[in-house]
C-alpha cells in the first residue's frame, strides 16, 4: 500500500497531536504526517512526542485556519499538493450566558471551527476531486448533534460543520471522496483547561442573578466532574481516528464516546426535540443530587475497571 499524505490542523496539543504522533509512528509506516499548527513556536511537545518520526514520517508545519494565504502556503509546500487524507482538527471552545459575550468572541469561535473548515476544503478539494481519492476527517463533537447548556455559540460552530458536511457529503461520493465526522464526548485536553479557566474569569454583571447563578453553581461547578466521569483522553480519540482513517468504508459519523451514547440517542427517538431538552431540563434542574452521584458512580466503575485491566496486564507478563 502506498503511503498516504495526512495533513492535521491544531496539532500544537489535544487531539491533533496525539493523532499526528500516533499516525507517524504507525509500525508498517503507512503515513506521512504533515502535523501543522498556528504558531511554531508552540512546536517542542509535538517534537518531544514524535521523537525519531520527526524528519521521516513526520513534519511540522504553520497554518493557520483563519488565515487563507497560510493554508495556501503550507499546501504548495507539499509534494504535489497530495494531500490523501485531511483531518480538521484546530477548534476552540466558548462557554457562559451569552449575555456575557462579545459579538467578536463568537465570530471567532464560527471563524475557527466552521470557517476554518470551510478554507481548508476551498483549497484542498478541488485538487481531491481531480484525483478522485480523498478521506476528509473532521473533529466535531457531540455537540454537533446536540445542544448543551451554556454551549450555545460552540455547539452552533459545530452543528454548522455537520450540516455543512452532510450537504458536501452527497457531491463528495460523485467524486470517490469519504468525508467522516468523529463526535468525541468530552475529552482531557487544554481545550477543556482554557474553557474552564475562561469561564472562571468571565464578568458576569452583565446576567441577572439567576443566569449568572446558574452559570457558577449549577455549571461551572458540574463541569470538572463531568469530564472526569465520562471524559476521554486524546489517545483514546486518536485511536478511533485512525480505525475510521483505515477502515475500508469508513462511516460519515462516528462517536467516540460509549458513555455518552444514550444522551445523543435521544435526539434520534423524538423527531419534535422535546424529549431531549426535557431530559436535560430535569437531570439539571430537577435531579441534580441524582445526577451528581450517577457522575460519581460512572467514575468509580471506570476507575475499577482500569484498574482490574492494569491487573490483568501485570499479572500475564
Ligand atoms: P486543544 O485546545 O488541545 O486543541 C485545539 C488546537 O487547535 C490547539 O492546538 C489550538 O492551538 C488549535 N487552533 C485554534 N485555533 C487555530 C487556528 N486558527 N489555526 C490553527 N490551529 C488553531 O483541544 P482539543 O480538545 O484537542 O480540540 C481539538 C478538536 O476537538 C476541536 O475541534 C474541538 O472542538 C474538538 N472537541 C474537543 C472536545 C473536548 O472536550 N476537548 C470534545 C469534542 C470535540
Amino acid at each position: 500500500m502506498a503511503r498516504k499524505n495526512v495533513l492535521i490542523t491544531g496539532c500544537s496539543s489535544g487531539i491533533g497531536m496525539a493523532l499526528a504522533v500516533k499516525m507517524a509512528k504507525d509500525e508498517q509506516e503507512r503515513f506521512k504526517v504533515y502535523a501543522t499548527m498556528r504558531n511554531l513556536a508552540k512546536k517542542d511537545p509535538l517534537e518531544e512526542a514524535a521523537g525519531h518520526s520527526l524528519g521521516k514520517t513526520l513534519e511540522i508545519k504553520q497554518l493557520d485556519v483563519c488565515d487563507e494565504q497560510s493554508i495556501k502556503t503550507c499546501v504548495n509546500s507539499i509534494p504535489d499538493r497530495r494531500i490523501d487524507v485531511l483531518v480538521s482538527n484546530a477548534g476552540m471552545g466558548l462557554i457562559g450566558p451569552i449575555e456575557c459575550q462579545t459579538i467578536d468572541e463568537m465570530k471567532t469561535v464560527m471563524d475557527t471551527n466552521f470557517f476554518g473548515l470551510v478554507r481548508l476544503l476551498k483549497e484542498i478539494l478541488p485538487d481531491m476531486k481531480k484525483r478522485k481519492s480523498g478521506h476528509i476527517v473532521i473533529i466535531s463533537s457531540v455537540m454537533g448533534i446536540q445542544g448543551i447548556l451554556f454551549n450555545d455559540v460552540y455547539a452552533a460552530s459545530k452543528f454548522a460543520v455537520e450540516g455543512f458536511c452532510e450537504s458536501l457529503a452527497i457531491q463528495a461520493l460523485k467524486f470517490k471522496l469519504q468525508l467522516s465526522l468523529i463526535e468525541p464526548g468530552p475529552v482531557v485536553t487544554e481545550f477543556e483547561r482554557k474553557v474552564f479557566e475562561d469561564g472562571m474569569k468571565m464578568d458576569l454583571s452583565a446576567a441577572d442573578e439567576e443566569t449568572a447563578d446558574m452559570f457558577t453553581n449549577i455549571y461551572l461547578k458540574n463541569y470538572k466532574q463531568i469530564f472526569q466521569s465520562l471524559g476521554q483522553s486524546a489517545e483514546e480519540v486518536a485511536e478511533h481516528t485512525v480505525k475510521i482513517i483505515l477502515a475500508e468504508n469508513p462511516p460519515f459519523r462516528h462517536q467516540t464516546n460509549t458513555l455518552y451514547t444514550p444522551m445523543t440517542t435521544l435526539k434520534y427517538a423524538d423527531p419534535n426535540g422535546d424529549l431531549p431538552i426535557d431530559i436535560f431540563y430535569k437531570m439539571v434542574f430537577h435531579h441534580d443530587k441524582i445526577f451528581s452521584a450517577s457522575l460519581n458512580f460512572i467514575k468509580l466503575l471506570r476507575w475499577r475497571s482500569r484498574k482490574s485491566f492494569d491487573l490483568g496486564k501485570s499479572s500475564s507478563q
